[in-house]
């Protein structure tokens, strides 16, 4: 995936609104934690720290707003900056009683960015700043300790020289120049860590360093502390803008214009002797949301020791024995976090001789299931209420509840070969089929598979269900093979451009992996990475319960899963449908608390055994007594489905669209499938190979599909109204007595004559039933909103309708001009480009065609007060979309079954973040 291209952001000559530039925190404090959009997260969070009281080291934060100033002006910063600057540092002097660049008790500072959202390692920082060669001197009286004042000088030009100076590898594949300096002396003087150098050692190389600085950049290192500290700020204001920074923005939507801030904060030395240490630390388990204290430390180390790796850090339940004091006020200042932030806390200390500092806290980062346990922990604990811990869950963790995973360990042994569209949460692991028939074959035979297929078809359902997962070279989010992979919960990655198929040579290469069917491949529909080989996975405790084969008790996980729908249930007020085409999976979604079925789309009902051919039969039919002769084979399949669907749902409301799609993606495609059918037909293949040609349509999306199909072949309206309502009598006339209203939905409507057209028939085949079966069915009538002219006229059409449902796959699609199917070869470059902040098909294009439907809802019930309003399409499982269906006042959301307890919980959070 190319990302390197970059919008530039956009230049926004803001009036600096605030005055203060710089804000204090210590022993006066003038930040807080709600100011993180002026003093980014840590400097908004380590103001909060130091005015309740934890040992925060003094310091002061230069606000987000002279990063604007700086972009802004050519990189020059506000007047009166400077002076500002020198008074904190002052201000930080006193409080210590040391001096910035003194040779007594020098000052020493980190400079560190800190955005409004951490975005961790993204930035620059630099530690120990302050020190040249007459300090270095004092902080080695001072501590008594000449080899950990070196250690500092030598850690401080190291980190200055790479990322102030600009002394870096200058390929690939060069090492960093000031490491491989490191490595050389420990190798000379046969040490195998960093704190067994001498001091003459350290000292050493210092000079080796000042002379690799001078060499490269023709100037020496800078020995003016304040020219020190301004190379360093206008170093974290510029890493704004590296290209790491920039790709973390785009991966998480960050604003260009939100500006980092910039920390300058008084250092204490964790590598101060073996009293002192540093490390990392979770309140609880961010991989599992477990209440215990998780995290790692170094003894005699600083901070960027323990992330770099050179020496392996403990796990923090050992530091109880090495240091039990600093361990317990540790402890201490973990629960006092959680207890003030209310969240799990991730964060820094450092321990210098005896004496516990903490530099840094933020709201951990933390797996999907680790999210929902620690919300629901926390509420208990009486930490949040229950709204709190509803809003802070990402709606789509609930996912990582449901799908099968793969074993973590088997994970971080394998290699990942491509990576495509996540479009089926979950992983799974098979053989390699690249056909429907060999993917059935291979299951019948007892092999579990991976269909991968340059795009999917109808024809390939059958082998979709069969398989493990899918995999495909093409087409998007909203494609045939997504579409279907996630109604019926399968694992899917989509549209990897970077792996090519060979159904002839029954190859898939990628790079220079090449795979042969049979071969073992793995896919990760959450990340969308693609694996050669194995990986194991187990099902879901959450699905096993849901499906009774493990009693809900046992499972801690379905506890958590229930405590969470039971309160989002509370919450919402928009009811959660699904998108469901069988009764199995009818009964699937209600098993995750579907409320009713939002869209049956019976297209999907024609595919498996006979009916394809009969729907064949009735596609190539040249006129309407063959067309009907079909249609009527096809009738009772219909009808049982329904029956079973009605079943299923049992009195919940159930909406049928009639038949929608192009025709042609019904047709073979090649010669061999056309010749078996032109023999199940007893017809000549050259009639079969005639009749396709005939259909065919350049741009069949727009063609002949959705109502023009009903309007032109009547038949096959008055055949699906008939399998309803004859179904419809058939249930409520059954021994069980179950309720039943049908809601028949015609699609694509763009002209209300065409909902006219179509109301008539359904309309005189339901008297028809009715009289015939001698019952009162209660049904209504609706359409989809699936293109603009629909919209814009929604007044006229809503004439007609009793409900509308948003089709936003296909109002995408019309709205953008853009092919649902076809965007792979462009997406890439939009998406560096931050053209599309988000893929349209997967998100809603808020500004776009949510107008659409606002318009379209306003408009309609200014017609229809009581108009019924939903959205099917593939939006409707994605929670910002869905925040947007309720700010929109849609009464329900339609997704497929799997995304319902997502849909749920993001239904509640839309009701609590608008009301
Ligand atoms: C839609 O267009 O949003 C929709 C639900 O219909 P389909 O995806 O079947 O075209
Ligand atoms: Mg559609």
């Amino acid at each position: 995936m190319s990302r390197t291209q970059t919008k530039k952001p956009a230049k926004t000559k803001k009036t600096i609104k605030s005055k203060k530039f710089v804000f204090a925190f210590g022993k006066t404090t003038d930040g807080n934690t709600t100011m993180r959009e002026l003093l980014g997260g840590k400097g908004a969070n380590l103001a909060e720290m130091a005015s309740i009281g934890l040992p925060v080291p003094p310091g002061f934060t230069i606000s987000t707003e002279v990063c604007t100033y700086y972009y802004d002006h050519q990189q020059r910063y506000p007047a009166t900056l400077r002076q500002t600057v020198t008074d904190s540092v002052k201000s930080v002097e006193k409080q210590l009683n040391k001096k910035f660049g003194g040779r007594k008790n020098p000052l020493l500072v980190s400079v560190r960015s800190g955005a409004r959202d951490s975005m961790p390692g993204m930035m620059d920082t630099i530690l120990n700043l302050g020190l040249n060669d007459e300090t270095v001197e004092g902080l080695a009286d001072v501590s008594a300790n000449p080899q950990f004042a070196w250690d500092c000088y030598r850690r401080f030009i190291q980190m200055y020289g790479g990322v102030v100076m600009g002394v870096t590898a200058r390929t690939e594949e060069e090492e960093d120049p000031f490491h491989l300096l490191l490595e050389k002396l420990k190798h000379k003087v046969h040490v195998e860590s960093d704190n067994e150098l001498s001091t003459e050692n350290l000292q050493t190389l210092v000079t080796q360093y000042k002379a690799l600085i001078r060499k490269r950049t023709r100037s020496a290192f800078p020995q003016d502390v304040m020219q020190q500290l301004w190379g360093a700020v206008s170093a974290v204001f510029g890493s704004w803008r590296n290209e790491r920074a920039i790709l973390y923005r785009q991966e998480y939507g960050i604003p260009a214009e939100w500006g980092t801030a910039v920390n300058v904060q008084a250092m204490v030395f964790g590598n101060a002797g073996d009293d002192s240490a540093t490390g990392v630390a979770f309140t609880r388990d961010p991989a599992n949301g477990e209440k215990v204290f998780y995290g790692e430390y170094l003894i005699n180390a600083q901070g960027e020791d323990v992330v770099a790796g050179l020496r392996t850090p403990n796990a923090i339940g050992h530091l109880a024995k090495e240091m039990p004091k600093s361990f317990k006020d540790l402890e201490k200042v973990r629960s006092k976090l959680e207890k003030h932030f209310k969240d799990m806390q991730d964060f820094e200390f450092t321990i210098e001789k005896n004496k516990l500092f903490i530099l840094q806290t933020r709201n951990g980062k933390r797996t999907g299931l680790a999210a929902v346990r620690i919300a629901v922990e926390m509420q208990k604990e009486r930490l949040m209420n229950v709204e709190t811990a509803l809003l802070k869950i990402p709606a789509e963790s609930i996912d990582s509840l449901l799908v099968p995973v793969f074993d973590p360990k088997s994970l971080n042994a394998a290699s990942v070969i491509a990576t495509g569209l996540p479009a089926g949460p979950g992983g799974a692991t098979g053989r390699i089929a690249f056909t429907a028939a060999q993917a059935e074959k291979a299951t019948r035979e007892g092999k579990k598979v991976v269909l991968c297929r340059t795009e999917t078809s109808p024809d390939d359902l059958k082998g979709m269900l069969h398989s493990q997962g899918i995999l495909t070279s093409r087409g998007g989010v909203s494609s045939h093979a997504a579409l279907v992979a996630r109604q019926l919960g399968k694992v899917c990655v989509c549209g990897a451009s970077d792996i090519k198929i060979n159904y002839e040579k029954k190859t898939l290469t990628a790079g220079k992996t090449v795979l042969n069917e049979g071969d073992y491949i793995s896919i990760d529909g959450s990340t969308g990475a693609i694996y050669k080989g194995m990986i194991a996975s187990t099902d879901s405790e959450v699905k096993r319960v849901l499906e009774g084969s493990l009693k809900p008790t046992k499972s801690y996980t379905y506890e958590l899963f229930q405590t969470v729908m039971k309160w989002a249930d509370k919450h919402r007020s928009m009811n959660i449908r699904t998108n469901a085409d069988t009764p199995n999976m009818a009964k699937q979604a209600v098993a995750f608390g579907a409320e009713g079925i939002g869209l049956c789309r019976t297209e999907h009902m024609f595919f498996e055994g006979d009916r394809i051919d009969y729907m064949r039969q009735m596609i190539l039919a040249v006129d309407e007594v063959h067309r009907r002769s079909a249609l009527k084979k096809l009738l009772p399949f219909q009808k049982k489905d329904f029956v079973g669907i009605f079943k299923a749902m049992n009195g919940r409301p159930v909406t049928i669209r009639l038949l929608d799609p192009p025709l042609h993606e019904f047709l073979p495609h090649d010669d061999v499938v056309r010749r078996q059918l032109a023999e199940k037909l007893g017809v000549p293949l050259d009639f079969v190979i005639d009749r396709i040609k005939s259909l065919h349509e350049e741009n069949p999306m727009l063609g002949c599909r959705g109502c023009r199909l009903g309007i032109i072949y009547p038949e096959i309206t008055e055949m699906q109204s008939r399998a309803i309502f004859e179904a419809t009598a058939q249930v409520l006339k059954g021994k069980k007595k179950i309720k039943v209203k049908p809601e028949i939905m015609i699609p694509l409507v763009g002209f209300r004559a065409e909902l006219a057209d179509q109301l008539a028939i359904v309309h005189r085949v339901a008297k028809e039933v009715m009289k015939k079966h001698k019952v009162r069915i209660n049904y209504i009538v609706g359409t989809m909103i699936e293109v603009p002219r629909a919209a814009i006229t929604a007044d006229e059409i809503a004439k007609e309708a009793d409900f509308f449902s948003f089709g936003t796959n296909d109002l995408t699609q019309t709205a953008l001009g853009l092919s649902r199917d076809d965007m792979g070869l462009f997406y890439d470059e939009y998406q560096s480009k931050e053209i599309y902040n988000k893929n349209p098909f997967a998100s809603l294009d808020q500004h776009g065609v949510g107008k659409l439907i606002d318009f379209a809802v306003d408009r309609g019930r200014s017609t229809r007060p009581d108009l019924k309003l939903g959205i099917c399409g593939e939006h409707a499982g994605d929670p910002a979309s869905i925040d947007f269906c309720h700010r929109a006042g849609l009464n329900y959301v339609s997704c497929s079954p799997p995304r319902v307890p997502i849909a749920r919980l993001a239904a509640a959070q839309a009701k609590l973040r608008n009301s």
